[in-house]
């Protein structure tokens, strides 16, 4: 069974196991945080996730959402913008 070794601010090294973590991802850029409480004393924990560290808690089964920014555009906009390149039409539509 994969367990995942973190820290708590308070006990230091900790282990969790997959079910026990949840990971907030960024959506354009793919890291993001996650967040569990600690076994031994039960505070609640907040920690940045690098690629590397998205990519592992992934991997071992983590749940996630993905939360967007409100201040960047969506990947629906991109989608739309890219879906408008790819039509080549897009000076077209720029100008028009
Ligand atoms: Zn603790």
């Amino acid at each position: 069974m994969t367990t995942i070794r973190t820290t708590c601010t308070t006990c230091g090294e900790v282990e969790l196991m997959p079910g026990e973590l949840s990971l907030e991802l960024t959506a354009l850029s793919g890291t993001g945080a996650y967040l569990f409480a600690c076994p031994t004393c039960g505070d609640s924990q907040r920690r940045p996730a690098n690629h590397r560290v998205v990519s592992i808690l992934l991997a071992t089964g983590v749940s996630y959402q993905v939360v967007d920014d409100p201040d960047r555009i969506t990947e629906s906009e991109i989608a739309r913008f890219s879906a408008s390149l790819d039509s080549g039409n897009w000076i077209d539509q720029l100008l028009g």
